[in-house]
């Protein structure tokens, strides 16, 4: 054993008892994104290192710590996308899709970040991120929001998640705000912790969103970004208020809100839970006006969120109805003798052709007729099609229900499609 090779740690496996849900999460989400008129795009893992670097932040926690950056064979520096707006934003730019055009986009899949693996923070993840460039106005910051309200309702999940919002306001005002909250902080500089001191020469901002109780009352006290924003930020941010408060989204404004990448201004948001402990958000984002113009695009309105799905799966726990499993089969098909085990494969396919959407699971491997009723109750299915070769001496087969009650029926092979079809209501 001392010469397994095993995952990389925070990267996991998802089990098939697993990727039902995740499949049913998947399509739920989607389909709330289509009712908003959104579409999928589908983006590469690996990007420029550079590309995350210009959007992200050179001095972020993502780009100075957790990046999974390696060479490429020739020489280019390469980044396991570590999130995936700055890779959507640069697909758009790419293939025009910027020029005088509005875009509702959405994509899902892993991202990669070297952190402290631990419960909701891996080193593998997957998001489903939504983006949207064209729009300006705080309508759409609050499409944005009433839509991922859409998606917890659809997912039962409204009582367990928190809305909080703030704004960020413009790039100079921000800059203001910074000079002054780096005043402050430096006038109580001995009470800043480690992780405040490095930030405060290179991310201030990032110090109100300190978790450390010890640093708490620093930050209630400390200047309040909102006494900085300039009138159109505040006209702005008033504007998302009004929609939400017109459409019944209950919020926070958490003025301590900031976001750990750097290309956010004006709206940013986060939907968080307690049920999850420490690692509470399960979806974050916000307005980023200046980021295409930043890599090379036209300048560009955007806004957008990313949901991160473990989080939600791990919330979800136990509320998705075996019901909605789609991989479990319909029928087992039982088979006993040689002749049975040659016309079982052929049965199998015919009954397959005969019913779309049937999931037939043939036993391969012989057995007896005990261990083959044991597989054939762990699969999951609802009926045992028995195939011996009493059956096969008068073209007949059982059907066996094995969840309900009920005795065992025989049917002719030329007609047990018809039969199972109505059995497990794929027909009238
Ligand atoms: P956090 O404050 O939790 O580190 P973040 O600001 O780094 O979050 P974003 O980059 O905004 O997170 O990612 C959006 C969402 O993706 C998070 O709210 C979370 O649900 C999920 N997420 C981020 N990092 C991880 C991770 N390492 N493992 C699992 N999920 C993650
Ligand atoms: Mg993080």
């Amino acid at each position: 054993m001392s010469n397994q090779i095993r995952s990389i740690r925070g990267m996991s496996d998802i089990l098939p008892e697993k990727t039902a849900a995740w499949r049913f999460l998947e399509k739920s989400v989607a389909s709330v994104l289509h009712g908003y008129g959104y579409r999928e795009i589908r983006l590469p893992v690996v990007e420029q290192t550079e590309l995350f670097k210009r959007s992200i932040g050179e001095v972020t926690d993502i780009v100075e710590k957790e990046m999974y950056t390696f060479d490429d064979r020739n020489g280019d520096s390469l980044t396991l996308r570590p999130e995936g707006t700055a890779g959507c934003v640069r697909a758009c730019i790419q293939n025009g899709l910027l020029h005088n055009q509005i875009q509702r986009l959405w994509y899902l899949g892993p991202m990669f970040r070297h952190e402290r693996p631990q419960k909701g923070r891996y080193r593998q993840f997957h998001q489903i991120g939504v983006e949207t460039f064209g729009m300006e106005g705080p309508d759409v910051d609050a499409e944005l929001i009433l839509m991922s309200a859409r998606i917890w309702r659809v997912l039962g999940l409204d009582d367990d998640v928190v809305l909080e919002i703030n704004s960020l306001g413009s790039n100079s005002a921000r800059g203001r705000y910074r000079d002054a909250l780096v005043a402050y902080l430096q006038s109580r500089r001995n009470e800043l912790d480690k992780d405040s001191l490095r930030r405060l020469q290179t991310n201030p901002l990032r110090i109100l969103d300190s978790k450390n109780p010890e640093m708490q009352s620093l930050i209630t006290t400390a200047p309040r970004l909102a006494d900085y924003l300039d009138d159109e930020s505040k006209d702005h941010f008033g504007g998302v208020k009004e929609f939400l408060d017109a459409a019944g989204i209950r919020y926070v404004v958490n003025p301590c809100l900031v976001r750990g990448l750097d290309y956010y201004s004006d709206t940013v948001f986060e939907w968080v839970t307690e049920k999850l402990g420490a690692q509470g958000t399960v979806c974050a984002g916000g307005r980023y006006d200046g980021l295409v113009d930043q890599l090379g695009g036209p300048a560009t309105s955007a806004a957008g969120f990313a949901i991160g799905l473990e989080r939600l799966i791990e919330l979800q726990q136990g509320s998705i109805a075996r019901s909605e499993d789609d991989d479990q089969p319909h029928v087992y098909l039982i088979v006993s003798g040689d002749a049975a085990r040659h016309r079982g494969v052929l049965l199998a396919e015919q009954l397959r052709n005969q019913v779309p959407g049937l999931r037939v699971q043939l036993h391969c491997g012989g057995g007896s007729f005990k261990s083959q009723f044991k597989r054939a109750d762990r699969s999951g299915a609802e009926f045992a099609l028995v195939l011996g070769e009493d059956e096969m001496e008068r073209d007949e087969v059982g059907v066996k229900p094995l969840r309900s009650k009920g005795e065992q029926q025989v049917f002719l092979q030329n007609d047990v499609a018809m039969h199972v079809a109505k059995m497990v209501g794929l027909t009238d």
